[in-house]
């Protein structure tokens, strides 16, 4: 198929987008306002990006006619969930470049394979090891001590699929719990702070990372936002070098995120990488209102083969989510000043959903 490299869409030209969540809308809209088209691929009716675009296509991602007639109508394919499954990206990428490309799914839907991958690039992680059963779960905690994290190896977000091991925890009970074959377990990290480096990367290799961001997380769900991090320059540099170096290490095309912890090290603060997630990012939301380029535009204009954007933001930015019954209180919003909010357009809140999020820019210093 045609390789990134090759892809240079025009305004008119048609971006299909698989799932159609709050991302997938976002990526629409900013696709709009570039003169795209984008047709939206998602196996729920509910879909909040469907109210953003012309042509749906309501199927599940095993429907192979589907995938092909989608396929058929597109020019270039993209993803807003890293969970795209392999048979669905192989399908779509035999008949329409899939961007950021197949291949590094498979390195960033197995948290194995992403810490492997990270460590071969001489970038610090949290300690892990491989665990498989009760037996390797008490081997590996031998190793790396307690407390400890067990994540599954797929899919889990927003927590899910983890568990934090304390000492006089029953590993086997911790296995039978988590219910899975294959998972890591990490190293406890004490960290002073969580931050992500939102970077975007075009298929000739250039690469640009907005500032750091600052992240709060909640019941293990992002909650607040801060850009830039409250951190020292020097360790903000050593932050986007790390995203520079994974997107290029990945001959990556469109966004990603970096998720990453402050740790303090030997007096000095270091960072270490969680998770990389190859997709557009909760926490570079508020680039929508605190940046001259969003994310969203970024990806799209890398996926479209077109030049990336310089973004400068327009001063300290706090994106704060909307998360369950908080979108009862939305109006409270409106009127704050320089508040700009994003409502998805979801049904009924439940706990944990995002609704919507609010971004709070204040004036650059004169
Ligand atoms: P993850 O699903 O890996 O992004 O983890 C979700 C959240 O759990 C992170 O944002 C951290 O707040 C926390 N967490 C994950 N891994 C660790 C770890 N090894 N040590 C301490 N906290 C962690």
């Amino acid at each position: 198929m045609t390789a990134s490299s090759q892809v240079k869409l025009q305004p008119g030209d048609t971006i299909g987008i698989l799932g159609g969540g709050q991302l997938g809308r976002m990526l629409a809209m900013a696709a709009a306002r570039l003169g795209f088209r984008c047709q939206v691929f998602s196996p729920d009716p509910d879909s909040p990006a469907f109210d953003v675009v012309l042509n749906a296509t309501c199927a599940e991602y095993a429907d192979v006619e589907a995938l092909e007639l989608f396929a058929n109508d597109v020019d270039v394919v993209t993803y807003e969930f890293e969970n795209v499954p392999a048979a669905t990206a192989m399908v779509l990428a035999a008949r329409r470049p899939v961007l950021p490309a197949q291949k590094i799914l498979e390195t960033t839907q197995d948290r194995l394979a992403e810490k492997d991958f990270v460590t071969r690039l001489g970038i610090g992680t949290a300690d892990y090891a491989d665990v498989s059963s009760a037996a390797t779960l008490r081997a590996a905690i031998n190793r790396i001590g307690l407390p400890a994290v067990i994540k599954t190896r797929r899919f889990g977000y927003d927590g899910k699929g983890q568990a934090i091991i304390r000492e006089g925890d029953d590993p086997d009970q911790i296995w039978n719990d988590l219910g899975t074959k294959s998972a890591i377990l990490e190293a406890f990290v004490p960290f002073e702070r969580e931050i992500s480096v939102i970077a975007a990367r075009s298929a000739n290799g250039d690469v640009e990372c907005y500032d750091v961001t600052e992240n709060e997380h909640r019941d293990h769900i992002l909650k607040i936002s801060r850009a830039p991090a409250d951190i020292p320059e020097e360790l903000a540099a050593q932050a986007r070098s790390i995203a520079e170096k994974i997107a290029n290490a990945l001959d990556y095309v469109g966004v990603l995120a970096v998720e990453m912890f402050v740790v303090m090290e030997n007096g000095g603060p270091q960072v270490l990488v969680n998770e990389i997630a190859p997709r557009v990012h909760n926490s570079g939301h508020w680039t929508l209102d605190g940046a001259s380029i969003s994310q969203f535009e970024q990806h799209i204009r890398a996926i479209a083969g077109w030049p990336l954007g310089k973004p400068v933001r327009h001063g300290p930015v706090t994106m704060t989510n909307l998360i369950g019954d908080d979108i009862l209180g939305y109006e409270q919003w409106l009127t704050v000043p320089g508040a700009t909010v994003h409502l998805y357009g979801k049904g009924p809140p439940r706990p944990g959903r995002k609704m919507g999020h609010v971004t709070e820019v204040l004036p650059r210093e004169k």
